[in-house]
C-alpha cells in the first residue's frame, strides 16, 4: 500500500504533524494521492476520523483508514502526535486490515427509499414534542415508545452518545445493535422496555410513527429531517469500514483513555 491521502483537523498543530508526516512517508516510498488513496490517515481526534469517513464514504471498499490523535490515544485513533516515527517505521513493516461494519439506515417517504449509513449511532430524536414510535424486531410489534427518542448503536459507537444515554459499553469482540432510549416516558399509562436492549448483527429493527413532525434522524455528526418519512428500518454490516491496524491496541486501555 503506498498512494495515500491525509484529512486533518484544520487546526495549527494538527497541520504542522501533516506537514512533518508527509516529508517522512516519502521516505518509505509513500505517495500522496487526493484521487485514488489506498490509505486514508486522519489527524485529529476520533471525530476526525468520524468526518473523514462520511467524506469518503464511496471510497470505502477500496480505502483503509488510520488514526494519529493529537490528544490521547481514542477509539479511531492507534497513534498519538509523538509517535510518528514509530507510526512510519511500522507503516513500512505492513500491518492488517480490520473490517468494521456500518450501520445502515433505511428511510421511507411514501414511495420514496433513502439510503444513510453511520459508525456510531443513528437516533430518532424530537425535542420538540413527545415522539411516539412504534418498534419492530424483525418485524415482530415489541412496543409503543414515547419520550425523546431512540438510539440505535453499533459496538463502535457503544462508548459514544450511547454511553451518555446509560447504554451498554460492547466488547470490541462482539458485534451487536443496541437499542436504547432517549427519554422515555414510563407511567402507570405508558410504558416502554426502559433497558437497553442488544440485539443479534442481523437483526432489521424499524421505528415506525404515523407522524415524525418535528424529528430529526442524527447519524454520527450528520442528521436529516424526518418530517415526511413514516419509517425508518435499522440494520448491520451491508456496508463495512476498513481500518489498517499496524500494532495491538487493548480495547480496555482505550477504555480506560476515555475517563
Ligand atoms: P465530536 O467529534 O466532538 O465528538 C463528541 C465526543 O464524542 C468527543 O469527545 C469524541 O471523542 C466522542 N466520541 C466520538 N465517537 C466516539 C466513540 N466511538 N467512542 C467514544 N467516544 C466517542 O463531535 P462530532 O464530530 O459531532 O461527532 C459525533 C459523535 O459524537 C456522535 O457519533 C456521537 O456519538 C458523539 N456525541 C456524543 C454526545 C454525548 O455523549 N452526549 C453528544 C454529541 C455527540
Amino acid at each position: 500500500m503506498k498512494r495515500y491521502l491525509i484529512r486533518c483537523r484544520d487546526q495549527h498543530f494538527s497541520l504542522s504533524i501533516a506537514n512533518e508526516l508527509e516529508t517522512k512517508l516519502k521516505t518509505i516510498g509513500y505517495v500522496l494521492d487526493e484521487k485514488n488513496p489506498e490509505l486514508i490517515i486522519t489527524i485529529g481526534g476520533d471525530g476526525t476520523l468520524l468526518h473523514a469517513i462520511h467524506t469518503d464514504i464511496d471510497k470505502l471498499d477500496s480505502v483503509s483508514f488510520v488514526g494519529i490523535h493529537t490528544g490521547t490515544l481514542g477509539f479511531f485513533t492507534d497513534y498519538t502526535s509523538d509517535e510518528i516515527d514509530q507510526f512510519v517505521a511500522d507503516l513500512a513493516v505492513g500491518g492488517h486490515r480490520e473490517s468494521v461494519p456500518l450501520i445502515s439506515m433505511h428511510c421511507y417517504n411514501g414511495g420514496l427509499r433513502h439510503e444513510l449509513y453511520a459508525i456510531n449511532e443513528g437516533r430518532i430524536e424530537n425535542i420538540i414534542k413527545t415522539q411516539v414510535m412504534e418498534v419492530y424486531i424483525n418485524g415482530e410489534y415489541l412496543e409503543k415508545f414515547r419520550g425523546n427518542g431512540i438510539c440505535i448503536s453499533a459496538q463502535i459507537g457503544s462508548t459514544a452518545y450511547n454511553r451518555s444515554i446509560s447504554g451498554a459499553i460492547i466488547d470490541s469482540q462482539i458485534q451487536a445493535l443496541q437499542l436504547t432510549e432517549i427519554s422515555g416516558i414510563h407511567h402507570k399509562f405508558y410504558r416502554s422496555l426502559k433497558s437497553p436492549l442488544i440485539l443479534h448483527p442481523d437483526t432489521k429493527i424499524s421505528l415506525r410513527s404515523d407522524s415524525f413532525d418535528g424529528a430529526m434522524l442524527v447519524y454520527d455528526h450528520l442528521n436529516i429531517d424526518l418530517h415526511k418519512t413514516t419509517r425508518v428500518d435499522f440494520t448491520l454490516g451491508e456496508k463495512e469500514v476498513h481500518f489498517l491496524r499496524l500494532r495491538p491496541v487493548n480495547y480496555f486501555s482505550r477504555l480506560r483513555n476515555l475517563f
